[in-house]
């Protein structure tokens, strides 16, 4: 049996509103509440409440700083090298 068919007969115990996640404080496995988008650890004495998106403090409301929006690394925007160059050209023109 591959991991891929272990993982899928595992979410299927799941009601599909209810999701995992990892607790951010003990990454103990965390049962979501999605009506209300908070983490809840199911660990006996942690019960942290965290947001799963940005595995944060819970907030009201949709996660606006979602992990994936905010990839450590970003790619700089290309420099135009000799745009001023080309318009040099264009006024002597
Ligand atoms: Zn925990
Ligand atoms: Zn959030």
């Amino acid at each position: 049996m591959t991991p891929v068919i272990i993982l899928l007969q595992a979410s299927r115990a799941l009601a599909p509103t209810e999701r995992l996640c990892r607790c951010p404080k003990c990454s103990f496995a965390s049962h979501v509440d999605a009506a209300r988008n908070v983490g809840v650890c199911t660990r006996e004495g942690c019960r942290a409440e965290f947001c799963p998106d940005c595995v944060s403090t819970p907030h009201s409301g949709p996660c606006k700083t979602p992990l994936l929006a905010t990839p450590t690394k970003r790619k700089k925007a290309p420099l135009i090298v000799g745009s001023k160059q080309s318009k040099r050209n264009l006024r002597r023109l």
